[in-house]
């Protein structure tokens, strides 16, 4: 069970690949856990550099998944997400799966289906995508997704030979001290 008094865990997509991706990515995380009333950022997963979807001539993105805890409503997250697209200088021309400054999907609210004008949950092409699914699997390995099970399996059908992890600052260093 995913609610409680301190309220809902939700999962965020996050991608970028505009400007500095992997900046705006690092950003978004501060944004979380800052900007959105009533809740707080409590994981993330490592940052990934990966192919873009649909329009190949594009620059690749930087993707990764973040979990909140809030109490917000699920229209309320999705208007504080956009804010926070809006915010990182996100302008909307119509494209899907465009080239993008930052784009915060909400992936999945607690254990809630939702299909509202303009909302999804869980996100469309969440089992498709291996920028999603194996970032999830790293940050909550034991997750179901309402609606399609158990992530493990979902995260078995892909390699991840497309996604190539982004050293964390100051990782070189770690290693070389021996603490990596
Ligand atoms: P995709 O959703 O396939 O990843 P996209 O992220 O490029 O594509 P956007 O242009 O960012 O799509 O969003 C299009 C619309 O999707 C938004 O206006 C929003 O209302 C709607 N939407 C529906 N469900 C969700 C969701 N779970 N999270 C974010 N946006 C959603
Ligand atoms: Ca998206
Ligand atoms: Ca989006």
């Amino acid at each position: 069970m995913t609610t409680t008094s301190s309220g809902v865990q939700a999962y965020i997509g996050i991608g970028a690949n505009l400007g500095d991706p992997e900046a705006q990515v690092r950003e978004s995380f501060v944004r979380l856990a800052r900007d959105l009333p009533q809740t707080r950022l409590t994981g993330r997963s490592r940052l990934f550099r990966n192919p873009p979807m649909g329009p190949q001539d594009q620059p690749d993105y930087v993707n990764a998944v973040a979990r909140l805890q809030t109490r917000l409503a699920p229209l309320e997250l999705l208007e504080g997400l956009q804010a926070i697209e809006c915010a990182c200088g996100r302008e909307r021309d119509g494209t899907r799966w465009g080239p993008r400054l930052l784009d915060l999907d909400l992936l999945l609210f607690g254990d809630r289906q939702l299909e509202l004008p303009g909302l999804q949950v869980p996100h469309t092409g969440i089992a498709e995508r291996d920028f999603v699914v194996l970032p999830l699997l790293e940050l909550a390995p034991g997750l179901r997704i309402p609606g399609l099970g158990a992530l493990e399996p979902l995260a078995q059908r892909f390699d991840g030979a497309g996604l190539i992890p982004i050293k964390e600052p100051g990782e070189d260093k770690a290693i070389a001290e021996g603490r990596g």
